[in-house]
């Protein structure tokens, strides 16, 4: 069995450190929003290139009071992408915002950045791009766009930390920039975490102050807040491994490397594409094929822990059916729904295993071939 994520390996290699340091914690008697939470803003601040982080419970969180920070809600439009997690569009939802569907690039399965001008209405306040698997957006474009249009962007960069456009890192470029450490993504804590990146200081301040009950001061409520505070000890977790993070991001860039050589010459199998001038962090690495249900299937019975990511476009999702997109709408966003498949990818795993994950699929699609 080879799974798509292993993280006992990873515990195994730094497990003690993090003991001592939640051990730490818990005899501090300070559990939330304490010297953890405050030193892991600054060093992400530092490690990302931003001035401002705050810290928060979720990614969909920080997604969530991105869009209140901005002021966006009832009868504003924000335009993203379907091919993505629904924690995106949910959050435009949750402010009472409409999300507005973009088609995406094939080759990056991102927000095609030449369709987004096109959906622009006197009602759009932003647009959210989501660096989907690890693979930044193109930033400049998308950049141009919002600042011809004054629109506002709020980076999803729940599955790209430590990504680079340019030589730049993701979530520095708009307004705000999203991160999760969910236990999966690449920083990933051991519960629930996120993360909200800010170069304005009056935007970093509504957020802090979003976050714990809508008041900067205790017992003092300008507005309608959440609980949505970072604690201790996901803080303390984190900044072990935000030691281990650029280490990691290296090992599955080398592993995406391995696993194209190993595809090399099938071409049934399409690998990932990498945009000029950026630095991927292979959150997944995902390759197209046909017959995409029956190999899954098969890989599945031959102990090969593939995913789909997605298996339903958003578009297509019944919480938005009230948005009364139809199949078609976005054809290329579901073509590629229907192709994607999403193979083993942590920085632990082995050569061997890659080998095997690589001969199985290729067996799985010749026989595949065989049987039409
Ligand atoms: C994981 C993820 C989120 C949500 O993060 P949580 O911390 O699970 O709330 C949002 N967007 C994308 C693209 C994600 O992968």
């Amino acid at each position: 069995m080879i799974p798509i994520l292993d993280s006992k390996r990873q515990y195994a290699a730094i497990g003690s450190e993090i003991e001592k340091a939640v051990c730490e914690v818990l005899r501090s008697g300070s559990y939330i929003l304490g010297p953890n939470v405050k030193a892991l803003e600054a060093e992400l601040a530092k490690y990302i290139g931003c001035n401002y982080t705050v810290g928060l419970n979720s990614g969909t969180d920080a997604l969530h009071l991105a869009l209140r920070a901005l002021d966006i809600g009832a009868g504003d439009e924000v335009i993203t992408t379907a091919f993505t997690f629904v924690a995106t569009t949910e959050s435009i939802e949750i402010v009472g915002a409409t999300p507005v569907f973009c088609d995406i690039n094939p080759d990056t399965f991102n927000i095609d950045a030449n369709k987004i001008e096109a959906l622009i209405t006197p009602r759009t306040k932003a647009i959210m791009p989501v660096h989907l698997y690890g693979q930044p957006c193109e930033m400049d474009k998308i950049m141009d766009i919002a600042k011809r249009h004054n629109l506002y962007v709020i980076e999803d960069c729940c599955q790209a930390i430590g990504a680079e456009y340019k030589g730049q890192k993701v979530g520095t470029f708009g307004d705000i920039g999203c991160y999760s450490f969910y236990p999966t993504k690449n920083l990933g804590g051991m519960g629930d975490g996120g993360l909200i990146t800010v170069n304005s200081e009056n935007l970093k301040n509504r957020i802090v102050a979003l976050r714990n009950h809508g008041g900067a001061i205790r017992y003092h409520h300008d507005e309608i807040g959440v609980n949505s505070r970072l604690d201790e000890i996901q803080a303390a977790i984190l900044r072990i491994k935000l030691n281990y993070i650029d280490e990691w991001n290296k090992a599955r860039r080398s592993h995406a490397a391995t696993y194209n050589e190993l595809f090399a010459g099938y071409s049934d199998i399409q690998t990932p594409k990498e945009l000029d001038n950026t630095y991927c962090v292979y959150h997944q690495y995902t390759v197209k094929i046909p017959n995409r249900d029956e190999i899954h299937k098969m890989l599945q019975e031959s102990g090969i822990g593939a995913m789909l990511y997605y298996p339903i476009p958003l578009h297509m999702q019944k919480v938005h059916a009230h948005l009364g997109y139809k199949m078609g709408d976005l054809p290329i966003t579901e073509k590629n729904t229907e192709m994607v498949i999403s193979l083993p990818m942590f920085p632990e795993l082995t050569l061997d295993e890659q080998k095997t994950v690589a001969s199985t699929l290729i067996n799985c699609l010749e026989k595949s071939k065989a049987l039409v």
